[in-house]
């Protein structure tokens, strides 16, 4: 299937007379306004409303959220014609605590990398919680200015550090994201971002609450009927939840829900419980594992990939999509988990020159050429009975090669036996490739008491 992905970027509305395949990207601040005007034509604008998205119930009882997310929501979108891959940006826990802070400059910097790299490349960048070390209006205002410049959709939850004040109102108020929970579909996925931190009235609590354990019951039921995959962002793993982690986990386990993506750990790790993928990444601000970056995801038809880009690494960088890479296999029956005969080989090459050429080889064989379909890297190989190593390289108009190894799973794979407890209990340990070092280091594990 041809794909084709718009990407709309933060802060962007449409002049009604400009061209319709024109995009006008204007400040947050102009979209707040009521009487804002084209900076081109000086015609009025309207919001750029692409995605169909349901109110939860929170959002009833939330009338000045609602507006702020009327604000947003042309900041969130991205038009997007179904590809088969969902892909996205990961940028670990923030911390931000002062403009001139290394974690700040990092996060500053990883923006414009990913302007200048990802941009009209994949489908959003996420948030994953504890953007604001304090939970304070400044240290929000620090982050909307980020923001402000991306030119990649955002969307943002929080942590535990940002319920500090004992709400999210500077939250809410200062970064103008919609209200939480939230769902959204996009290239064909549903993507559910959950709060858990606001549930009961000391917080932060680390729970969902009925009515939000009610809502992503209710939105997991609708996906699965319009049988669409579903991914949740959430803070942190369900296990950390007190009292609400079981029912959460049963419910992950019941609509077969494919990646759970996750702040909080500062660590990157991924876990794989035969049916869901957990994944957590190192974190901007405290950092304790290895040199800052941030990851990229995607979703093709049930396949998992992930991968952490450090900052100052060069481009173009090459993921393969499908197959999985035999650690990431949550569907035996499934095509690209398991592979026999000939097998689809798909990848993306992110940066800011194009790919001219990609191809893929099975361990030390020949090459096999790959061709551009949208965004997508695709092609075909004959899978060896044994497991085996399957690379992807690019190399891009300016010469530059970025690759990507994999190894595959074949005919009588067993997978290893799993805890399923919604815990880090089926991390797959380490894979220095990934940059998954299994050191664990961060404030809530082996490292340092931030
Ligand atoms: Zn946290």
């Amino acid at each position: 299937m041809i794909s084709t992905a718009i990407t709309v970027p933060f802060g962007v509305t449409r002049c009604p007379r400009d061209n319709p395949s024109a995009l006008v990207r204007c400040r947050l601040e102009f979209v707040l306004n009521k009487d804002t005007h084209c900076q081109f034509t000086g015609h009025s604008r309207t919001p750029l409303s692409v995605h169909a998205r349901e109110k939860s119930p929170f959002e009833v009882a939330r009338p000045l959220q609602r507006s702020l997310r009327a604000s947003y929501r042309n900041a969130s979108m991205t038009i997007s014609v179904s590809s088969g891959t969902l892909a996205w940006a990961h940028v670990g826990d923030l911390h931000v605590t002062a403009e001139h802070e290394p974690n700040y400059r990092d996060f500053q910097s990883i923006v414009e990398s990913m302007n200048t790299n990802l941009a009209g490349q994949v489908d959003f960048c996420v948030l994953p919680g504890d953007n604001a070390d304090d939970g304070s209006a400044e240290q929000y205002d620090l982050i909307r200015q980020a923001l402000e410049r991306c030119k990649i959709p955002v969307h943002v939850i929080p942590g535990d550090h940002d319920r500090k004040p004992g709400n999210l109102d500077a939250f809410y108020q200062r970064l103008q994201v919609p209200a939480l929970p939230n769902a959204t579909t996009v290239a064909g996925y549903r993507c559910l971002f959950l709060d858990v931190v606001s549930a009961g009235g000391g917080g932060p609590d680390f729970a969902l609450g009925h009515q939000q354990l009610r809502w992503l019951e209710s939105h997991l039921q609708s996906a699965s009927l319009r049988k669409l995959a579903s991914v949740v962002f959430m803070h942190a793993y369900p296990a950390d939840l007190k009292g609400d982690g079981n029912a959460l986990q049963r419910l992950l386990q019941q609509y077969r829900v494919a990646f759970v993506d996750m702040g909080h750990t500062h660590y990157n790790e991924l876990a794989n419980d035969g049916t869901t993928i957990f994944a957590t990444t190192r974190s901007t601000g405290q950092i304790e594992e290895g040199p800052v970056g941030f990851s990229l995801a995607s979703l093709s038809h049930g396949v998992v990939s992930w991968r952490f880009k450090p900052l100052q690494s060069r481009w173009p960088f090459t993921m393969i999509t499908s197959p999985a890479d035999h650690r990431l296999v949550t569907d035996i029956d499934r095509p690209g988990h398991v592979v026999a005969a000939q097998f689809s080989v798909t990848a993306r090459v992110f940066g800011a020159s194009p790919a001219h050429e990609c191809r893929c080889r099975i361990n030390e064989g020949p090459w096999t050429p790959l061709q551009l379909e949208g965004l997508e890297w695709k092609g075909s190989c004959v899978a060896p009975r044994q497991q085996f190593m399957l690379t992807v390289e690019a190399t891009d108009i300016a010469g530059a090669k970025g690759d990507d190894t994999i190894i595959v799973a074949t005919a009588g794979y067993r997978p290893p036996k799993r805890i399923v407890d919604g815990s880090d209990a089926d991390a797959v340990g380490a894979w220095p490739e990934r940059h998954l070092l299994g050191t664990r280091l961060g404030p809530n594990r082996n490292g340092r008491q931030w």
